[in-house]
C-alpha cells in the first residue's frame, strides 16, 4: 500500500468521511506546509495519550477526577445522565447547568446489540448509594433509543429514593444533544419534569 492509499484508508474510517472526502483531505495535507501535518499528527497522538474517562463520571478529561467532579462550585446533589461525554460539552456550553454528570457510554439499542448490561450504570448507583444525590436528570437524546434508555434508567433508579426527572421535549426529535444550540438545551433542562 502506498503512503497515500494508507492515509486515505485511515481517514475513510472516520465517521462521516467517505472515500471521496478522504482523498480530498489527503491531497490537501500534501499541499500544506509539512509543519501543519506534523502538528495535526501530534495533536491526534496527544489526545489519545492524555485524555481518559473520569473515574467518577465518565467525562473525558486530562485529570481524574475531572474538573467538573473536582470543582467545589458545583451542586453535588444534582446529577445529569448523558449518553456520551460529548453531550457534557454541549450542556456545559449553555453555562446554565451547575450540577454533576454521569456518562452511560451509549444507549439501549437492541439492533446494535446494546442492552442494559452495556450501559455504565454501576458507578451512578454507587454514587446515589453514598447519599449526596437528591435529583437525577435524564438527558439522553430525544430519539427512540434515548427515550427507551431514559425509561429504563428511571425504572432502575426509582426505588432508590432519588427524584428522577427527564429533560423537556423541545429538542428536535431524533436529533443529538451534541448538535442542539445552547438556548434549546438550557430550555430543555429548565423544563425538566419528574419521570
Ligand atoms: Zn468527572
Amino acid at each position: 500500500l502506498s503512503a497515500i492509499d494508507e492515509l486515505v484508508g485511515e481517514l475513510a474510517r472516520l465517521p462521516g468521511i467517505g472515500r471521496k472526502t478522504a482523498l480530498r483531505l489527503a491531497f490537501h495535507l500534501l499541499k500544506q506546509p509539512e509543519d501543519d501535518a506534523r502538528r495535526l499528527a501530534r495533536s491526534i497522538v496527544d489526545v489519545r495519550e492524555k485524555v481518559r474517562p473520569c473515574g467518577r463520571c465518565g467525562n473525558l478529561s486530562e485529570q481524574d477526577p475531572c474538573g467538573i467532579c473536582n470543582s467545589n462550585r458545583r451542586d453535588v446533589s444534582l446529577v445529569c445522565v448523558v449518553e456520551e461525554a460529548s453531550d457534557i460539552m454541549a450542556i456545559e456550553r449553555t453555562g446554565e447547568y451547575r450540577g454533576l454528570y454521569h456518562v452511560l457510554g451509549g444507549r439501549l439499542s437492541p439492533l446494535d446489540g446494546i442492552g442494559p448490561a452495556e450501559l455504565n450504570l454501576k458507578p451512578l448507583l454507587e454514587r446515589i448509594g453514598q447519599g449526596a444525590v437528591g435529583e437525577v436528570v435524564l438527558a439522553t437524546n430525544p430519539s427512540v433509543e434515548g427515550e427507551a434508555t431514559a425509561l429504563y434508567v428511571g425504572r432502575i433508579l426509582s426505588p432508590l429514593g432519588v427524584k428522577v426527572t427527564r429533560i423537556a421535549r423541545g429538542l428536535p426529535v431524533g436529533g443529538d444533544l451534541e448538535y442542539a444550540d445552547g438556548v434549546t438545551i438550557a430550555e430543555a433542562l429548565n423544563g425538566r419534569r419528574e419521570l
